[in-house]
């Protein structure tokens, strides 16, 4: 039973929120900010969130710090009593007591992990990681698809050999434009793909790389919400997306954003094999 509004996918599963990348379109740090009623956390001045496991949060390959992420054993009661969903608001936080649920979900699922968050990010402790890899593992019966801005992340892991390479799980870069880095892999070991969005330009003859690098599925979808610089693509985008996709025999799934851009009958809502429920 799908229970997202996001189409690609049958359901999302958040062990880790929050992200420090600051992208001005972000549909995710729209909506903690308007589920998080009355949260408030200071990553440099955490002291006010008590009975949680803070943890110090640092680039391992540069060193960089960044400030302190949170980790809850269980679910945050605010003081009237009330579950806090996002509880630290948009800052990094491993919610483990939310490793149970991919167990407990019977019916086969393509699962979209940590829509709330970039799992990869450089801030992300390698354990976070880890941990939700491990439940991946443990519950082979639903799909996983991760998206990050990292791709480099991938590689990284893929080379310390803590990247399982699995038939159901699916890793996906997330692109805007034809210089957004998205490449981690030339082999085929891993299921591959991206998600185009929002599409900021035209791609143009940049679909090349989609057939080299073994792509295997590309995602695509329109800018939502209401900013000031918001960016409605232009049909012609789209078109030559697809064509790009087409010559190298790599679906495509336009989001519902598209519509009033390429029109209904125009949509193509494609799944690679193995995507298929
Ligand atoms: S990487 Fe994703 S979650 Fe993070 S700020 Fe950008 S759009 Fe939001």
């Amino acid at each position: 039973m799908k229970e997202t509004k996001i189409e690609w996918c049958d359901s999302t599963w958040n062990p880790v929120t929050g992200c420090l990348n600051d992208c001005p379109y972000c549909y995710a740090r729209r909506m903690v900010t308007r589920f998080s009623g009355g949260a408030r956390f200071d990553r440099e001045n955490p002291e006010e969130m008590s009975g949680v496991y803070l943890r110090k949060l640092s680039d391992s390959d540069t060193g960089k710090s960044y400030g302190v992420g949170v980790e809850f054993t269980k679910p945050y009661i605010d003081e009237k009593g009330k579950k806090e969903a996002y509880p630290t608001r948009f800052n990094p936080t491993f919610h483990r007591y939310r490793l149970k649920q991919p167990k407990v979900w019977r019916e086969p699922k393509n699962i979209f992990v940590c829509s709330m968050a970039d799992l990869f990010g450089a801030w992300v402790p390698d354990e976070w990681i880890e941990e939700v890899f491990k439940v991946c593992e443990d519950a082979p019966q639903h799909n996983y698809l991760f998206l990050t801005k990292s791709p480099a992340r991938y590689l990284k892991l893929a080379k310390a050999e803590k990247l399982p390479q699995k038939e159901n799980m699916w890793y996906g870069t997330t692109i805007t434009n034809p210089d957004s880095p998205y490449i981690f892999s030339s082999t085929e070991k891993f299921n591959m793909f991206l998600s185009v969005e929002p599409i900021l330009e035209d791609m143009g003859v940049w679909g090349r790389s989609v057939g080299e690098k073994n792509m295997k599925w590309v995602i695509v979808g329109a800018e939502t919400g209401n900013r000031k610089d918001k960016v409605i693509p232009k049909k012609e985008w789209i078109d030559n997306l697809a064509k790009e996709c087409d010559k190298y025999g790599v679906p495509i799934f336009m989001k519902d954003s598209l519509i009033p851009i390429v029109g209904e009958e125009n949509m193509r809502r494609e799944f690679p094999r193995g995507l298929k429920l």
